[in-house]
Parts: structure tokens; sequence; C-alpha cells
């Protein structure tokens, strides 16, 4: 094997992508995780985290540096190098082209999460962490007693409004028309609960504040004037984007883009490549979720290697074996 040739390539490290690393250097199995930037992935967006089981309250750039330690002391390389793109080769080998040239692994774990879709409006970008969220379950407990705006009109801002409410003394739902996205009966429950309001036919102009958010830039979408409207934090669902284009074959997807995968295995529709955290389409995504999934996928993964690896060396030494009785045959001597 030559010091690109790995047994598993694991594509991004965040949580499951370095818990895929842990497993895997644990069990002596040759592992490689590529990661465009730095090693921690949404948790390096993350202010606190508080739902990860042993510890009460960590920062998400402390959980990234303590995983990331835990990964490559077991022996996982880590290469800082963007993926641009995942081939499958004839004989089942992956070959991972990256801006640092190409790596090559039968088993791949994708890993490489996705990305809150973003408003792009001012102060979003600015405020992020410190009252603009993309996640109620992680960070609504910081909000305790505030007006929240939760935007959009899908399932997700339906569902993590509705948790908000845990929390928050007021809940506005903010949809740029009239007509929701979500299903009827959560839309029912969001509209009978007592704390929750619906803002409609409203976009967001801006999101302001001094230091945290205080407030945000309102405006109709019927009339075109603008307000200001007092909050304690945004919460954004517009759609989440998973990073599942990087294979260049098909692999099933569901529709929201998110690989379809064997529950049993976590491995998708291609043998040989896994998917592990959130570009696996699944009920929920959080840390606790994605590094289950790593955990699955990796065992997996070992053992397929195993198989594909005896598989070859049989095809290799009956190949052998083909050379040799050729060269007998011309060569008039009996192998
Ligand atoms: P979604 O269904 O695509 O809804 C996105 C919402 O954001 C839409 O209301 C859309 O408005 C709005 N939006 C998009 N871009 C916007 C922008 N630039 N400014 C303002 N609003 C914008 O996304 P999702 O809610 O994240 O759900 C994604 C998938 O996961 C869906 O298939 C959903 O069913 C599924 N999901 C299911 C559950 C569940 O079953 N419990 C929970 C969560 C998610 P328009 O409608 O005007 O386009």
């Amino acid at each position: 094997m030559d010091e690109r040739t790995y047994d598993i390539a694991i594509i991004g490290g965040g949580p499951a992508g370095l818990t895929a690393a842990l497993y895997a250097g644990r069990s002596k199995v040759r592992a490689v995780i590529l990661e465009g930037k730095a090693p921690g992935g949404q948790l390096l967006n993350t202010e606190l985290i508080e739902d990860y089981p042993g510890f009460k309250s960590i920062t998400g750039g402390d959980l990234a540096v303590t995983m990331t330690e835990q990964a490559t002391h077991f022996g996982a390389d880590l290469v800082i190098a963007q993926v641009n793109r995942i081939r499958v080769d004839e004989d089942g080998m992956k070959v991972i082209e990256t801006d640092e040239g190409e790596y090559r692994a039968p088993a791949v774990i994708v890993t490489a999460g996705g990305n809150p879709r973003k408003l792009d409006v001012p102060g979003e970008e600015e405020f992020a962490g410190r009252g603009v969220s993309y996640c109620a379950v992680c960070d609504g407990a910081f909000f305790q007693g505030e007006h929240l705006a939760v935007v959009g009109g899908g399932d997700a801002a339906i569902e993590e409004g509705l948790f908000l409410t845990r929390y928050a003394s007021k809940v506005s739902i903010i949809h740029r028309r009239e007509e929701f996205r979500a299903q009827p009966i959560l839309l029912q429950e969001a509209r009978e609960h007592p704390k929750i309001e619906f803002v409609l036919n409203t976009v967001v102009d801006s999101i302001e504040g001094d230091g945290r958010v205080t407030h945000m830039k309102l405006r109709s979408v019927e009339d075109g004037s603008v307000r200001d409207f007092t909050v304690g934090g945004v919460f954004i669902f517009i759609g989440f984007i998973p990073n599942t284009q990087l294979v260049d074959s098909h692999v099933d997807h569901d529709p929201g883009g998110y690989y379809v995968t064997n529950p049993m295995t976590m491995e998708t529709s291609i043998p040989g490549i896994f998917a592990a955290g959130d570009v696996r389409s699944q009920l929920t995504r959080q840390v606790t979720t994605a590094v289950g999934d790593a955990t699955t996928a990796t065992i997996a993964a070992s053992k397929w290697v195993e198989e594909w690896e005896k598989s070859h060396s049989t095809v290799r030494a009956e190949k052998g074996l083909e050379v040799l009785e050729h060269a007998a045959e011309e060569g008039g001597w009996v192998a």
C-alpha cells in the first residue's frame, strides 16, 4: 500500500467523521479523515452544548478539540484537503480527488454534513451564535423567557417553533407567504398553541443588535412597509443543504437529497460507500445521532473491507494463475 491508499477514507471531520476515525483507529484499520477546513464541523458554529452525554456543558470549540485529539490518538491520519469528487473504479476501489491530490480506499464513509440554508440578510452572519441560531434543540434552552422569532414555513420551522415554546415567552413564526409547506397537523398544533403567533406575508430585511440580537427589520410583501420587531433571538429554518454531491455516480437519496442508507450498516446504494450524520436520511440530526451512525458505519465498513480484500486477493491469485498457465502454453511447459 502506498501512503495515499487506506482501508477507509472518511470524508469530513465533524463529530461523525471524528468518531469514524476513532473506531477505525482502535480497530487498527488504516483510515484517513479528509477535511476541508478545521476539524469539528458544525460544532465550531455552536456556542454551548448541553445535550452531549458526559458533558453537562461544553463549548462547541472545546468539544471539537477533544474529539479531534481522541480521534487521531488511535492512529487515524487527519489531512486538511478539500474533497472535490469521489470516483468509483471498475474494481470497486474509490478514488477521492482533493485539492492536495488523490487518495484511494475500498471503503468510504461520507460524513460531509451540510449547511442550513441561509437567509442572506445583513446581521445574519454577524449575530450567528449571538442570537441567531439554526438549531432549536441545541440552543433553545439559552433563551429562557425570551420572545423568539422563527423564520420559515416548512415542517422544520413549525416543529422547531413548537419546541421553542418550552423556553420562550412567545414564538413568532415569520413566513413570506400565507400558504405553508408544513403538514396540516403540525400547523394546527401551532395555531392552537397560546405562545405562538404567525407573522405572514413578511420577509426579514435585517437582523440587528448590540453584541447580541435585539431586533429585526421586517418588511410586508403586501404593502412594502418596514417595521422594527423586538426579539431576543432568531431561529432560521428555511431548509438544509446536505453535502451529497461528491460521489460521481448515482447514490439513492430521498427528495431532500439525503442519502438513503441500510439501517443495519449505514451503507448507501453503492457497495463500499457508507454515510453517517447529517448527510443521511433520518428523523433528526444531532451530535449524538451523528456519532452513533458513525460507529455503526465504521464497524460495517471494516467488515466490508475485509471481505473486499479477500475477494480481491482471490481475483488477484486467479489472475496470477491465468498468467502462469498462459505463459506455460506459450513456452511449451506445464505449470
Ligand atoms: P422546506 O420544507 O423546504 O421548507 C422551507 C421553508 O422555508 C418554506 O416555507 C420556504 O418558503 C421557506 N424559505 C425558503 N427560502 C426562504 C427564504 N430565502 N426566505 C424566507 N423563507 C424561505 O424545509 P424544511 O422545513 O427544513 O424541511 C425539509 C424536509 O425535511 C422536508 O421534506 C420536510 O418535510 C422534512 N422534515 C420533516 C419533519 C417531520 O416530518 N416531522 C421535520 C422537519 C423536516 P416557501 O414555502 O414560500 O418556499
